[in-house]
């Protein structure tokens, strides 16, 4: 049976390394989606406002019959919601969406530092407030390069809990990773199979072949093997069983190193600092 390890974020909550991501899933498969994970193991979902299939996530795990607190839940602000009283009527909807009464942490999707004259320090002060409510049980941030880290850490008064950032083998992002470490904030790679993209890669798959897993299995152990919190997202019921078998095995130091050799800083998303949010991502 599969064991999930638990991380222990800087407030002393601590959050399953493993979950499932729901981008990109239409509201009508999601309730059987996030069902179809709950059942194989997962207890920790990462959902968004932009995704638009907040309430099926609140769904499927009620109709699990899992116990509220037995389940992770993250969900993140609107791009278009980053002024504070858009944000408190934005994080309203969202718990009133999934049907609960807190979230267990809550992200700014993005920095934006080019749109509300760059301010996203009024808009973390407002997240400051959910969680001093305890609405939401710790709070972070999401595409934010050490910079904007750097600003929040002299303006505002608490620390993210985490920083949600793509990387995959071919985007390792050391930099923004070796920055939150030294800061105690948690690192979550979103896209951690580059949407599908690396898991063709000769590397990936020679090491699959000798340790008898899948491509996929490969790259989100190597993940979970530097540390970082994992979410992939699948639709497909198979999929979604093998990617979180992967608590059996262990890839050597020696292909940890080659498959992060892979990276060539290519990013399938947005550039954090050119983004201006008019796009769901
Ligand atoms: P992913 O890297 O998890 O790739 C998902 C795709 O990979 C699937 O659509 C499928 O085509 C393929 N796949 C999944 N399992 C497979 C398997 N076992 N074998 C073969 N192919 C497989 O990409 P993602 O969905 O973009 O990222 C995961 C999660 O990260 C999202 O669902 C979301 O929760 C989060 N995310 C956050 C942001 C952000 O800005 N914060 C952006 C994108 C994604």
């Amino acid at each position: 049976m599969t064991s999930i390890p638990d991380i222990t974020l800087n407030n002393g909550q601590t959050i399953p390394q493993f979950g499932f991501g729901v981008f990109q899933i239409e509201p009508k498969d999601t309730v059987a989606a996030v069902r179809t994970a709950l059942e194989a193991g997962y207890r920790h979902i990462d959902t968004a406002e932009m995704y638009g299939n907040e309430a099926e996530v609140g769904e499927a795990i009620v109709r699990s019959g899992l116990d509220r607190g037995e389940v992770f839940v993250t969900s993140k602000l609107s791009n278009d919601a980053h002024e504070p009283d858009a944000a408190r009527a934005a994080f309203d909807a969202t718990l009133k969406a999934l049907g609960f009464d807190y979230v267990n942490l809550f992200l700014i999707h993005w920095p934006l530092p080019t749109r509300y004259g760059g301010d996203f320090v009024s808009t973390w002060k407002t997240l400051e407030e959910f969680y001093r409510e305890g609405r939401a049980r710790s709070i972070g941030v999401s595409n934010f390069q050490p910079r904007h880290l750097r600003r929040l850490h002299d303006e505002t008064e608490i620390i993210p809990a985490v920083n949600q950032i793509e990387i995959s083998p071919y985007l390792t992002q050391d930099d923004v990773r070796a920055f939150c470490a030294e800061h105690q904030i948690a690192v979550e790679a979103w896209s951690p199979l580059g949407q599908g993209a690396v898991l063709g890669d000769p590397v990936v798959r020679f090491i699959a072949e000798r340790t008898g897993k899948t491509p996929a299995q490969v790259v989100l152990r190597w993940h979970i093997q530097r540390g970082d919190i994992v979410f992939p997202k699948s639709v497909t019921p198979n999929r979604i069983r093998e990617n979180i078998d992967i608590f059996d095995f262990e890839l050597s130091a020696g292909d940890v190193e080659d498959i992060t050799m892979l990276n060539k800083n290519e990013r399938t998303g947005p550039d954090p600092d050119k983004f201006d949010g008019r796009k769901p991502s």
